[in-house]
């Protein structure tokens, strides 16, 4: 245990170093730095332990922050501009925060780029993530400044653990200085604000909310609807293991609006006979009995998986505090499924996946997590077993999909925050 420790801190370390030596470099100081003194903060990201395709349908969901997680090192600015760069990009952009507005997203008014090199990250632009923060919360009222400051996340980008959220909560706290406290479930919705409207991407408050209010050993049981949440510790003894599938998700957005849009005629063809529902979250089974004949059979299907999967989330997090390896496994089998047969939102890298996962002695639990149609799994396994799970699928993954995945151990972290110590 103490080396690992050890480890840990000397990776930390070196991790500091390699970003404050950019900081410096990239940016080195001029008449408006505040001070030669560079402050880190950290975000994690997060991993979905049960409820998917629940957060916009006003659901429930259980995620846990992760170890992965996106630092900056800051140095505070007096001019109310924000420099920055990233480890992850060349891209480096530099804005004045009160020159943005929403809809400049994507990188149009008041944003100077430096190397908007051809071969960047596909979608949005990243610097947007953290201009649409800094919008978001002076739009909210928030007392942020300027800072120029260097990213570097370990969430690998693009594969649902989070990596977006992660970037807004670490610029979130940047900005913020720790100046003042900022509940986390404000500054998640503001978060989830500025990847709305500003970058444009249409997404839950699932992974902001997770970043924000991580708490270690635990995970978060959210209530979407009203936002009410609680959490719950993780068991003694249980790993939790994410599996990069290592499937390029192209089409992840469209299918993603396919289906959000799935759910709202559900929604809309169930409310001509119950004018009391507003979302699938007041449906429940036996209602959705009631009114089957009146769906087209796919929107039903796509109704009945948001339905019990929302019992699912309820019925995991009473699972976690008893202890009962036995339900949690039975309750992931059925998610995966459902998200398989009723959400078509599986793919057959991830169904290969859980099988091969299920198959080795130790591994409790596994299922797709996150939106689907590639990403990743998530497995709760016995201590001791990691290994095993491991060489299971190093040899039977490759064999049976011909694509090679990434294994991430993963405890449950805190929320965003400064970094402390030295
Ligand atoms: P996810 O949140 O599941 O990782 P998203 O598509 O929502 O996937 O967000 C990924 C995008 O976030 C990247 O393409 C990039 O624009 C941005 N991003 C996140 N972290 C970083 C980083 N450390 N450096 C640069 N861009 C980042
Ligand atoms: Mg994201």
């Amino acid at each position: 245990m103490g080396d690992i420790l050890a480890l840990v801190a000397a990776r930390d370390a070196d991790r500091r170093r390699r970003l404050e030596a950019a900081l410096r470099a990239t940016f080195p100081d001029d008449a408006e730095s505040n001070s030669n003194e560079i402050a880190f903060v950290r975000a994690p990201g997060r991993v979905n332990l049960m409820g998917d395709h629940t957060d916009y349908n006003d659901g429930f969901v259980l995620p846990i922050a992760i170890e992965l997680d996106t630092w900056i090192a800051t140095r505070r600015r007096r001019d109310r501009s924000v420099r920055i760069a990233s480890l992850q990009s060349a891209e480096v952009a530099a804005f004045q925060i009160d020159d943005l507005e929403a809809g400049s997203g994507r990188s149009g008014g008041g944003i100077a780029l430096e190397n908007a090199a051809s071969e960047r990250l596909p979608g949005p632009r990243w610097t947007d993530y953290v201009a649409g923060t800094a919008w978001s919360l002076r739009e909210g009222g928030l007392p942020i400044g300027g800072f120029d400051g260097v990213v570097d996340s370990t969430v690998p980008l693009g594969v649902g653990l989070a990596s977006s959220a992660a970037l807004e909560l670490a610029s979130a706290v940047a900005l913020l200085a720790g100046e003042r406290r900022v509940a986390a479930p404000h500054l998640a919705a503001l978060a989830q604000r500025a990847e709305r409207e500003y970058v444009g991407a249409e997404c839950g408050l699932v992974d902001q909310f997770a970043s924000a209010a991580g708490r270690a050993g635990r995970a978060i049981l959210l209530d979407c609807r009203s936002l009410e949440s609680r959490t719950v510790a993780m068991p003694e003894g249980l790993r939790v293991v994410i599996c990069d599938a290592g499937v390029p998700r192209a089409r992840l957005s469209s299918s993603l609006a396919e289906r959000r849009a799935e759910c709202g005629r559900a929604v809309a063809l169930l409310a001509e006979r119950e004018p009391s529902i507003a979302s699938l979250r007041d449906v429940d089974l036996a209602t959705l009995r009631r009114h089957r004949h009146a769906l087209p059979e796919k929107l039903a299907r796509r109704a009945e998986h948001v339905i019990t999967e929302n019992l699912r989330v309820r019925a995991v997090a009473v699972a976690l505090a008893l202890g009962d390896l036995h339900a949690l496994g039975r309750i992931f089998a059925a998610s995966h499924e459902s998200l398989r047969t009723q959400f078509e939102a599986s793919v057959p890298a991830l169904d290969a996946m859980v099988t091969i996962a299920t198959s080795v002695p130790g591994v409790v639990a596994a299922r797709m997590t996150g939106p689907g149609f590639g990403g990743c799994t998530v497995n709760l396994v016995r201590d001791g077993a990691v290994s095993a799970l491991a060489r299971a699928v190093a040899t039977e993954y490759p064999r049976r999909t011909g694509l090679v995945a990434r294994l991430y151990e993963v405890a449950p972290v805190d929320g965003a925050g400064p970094l402390g110590g030295h």
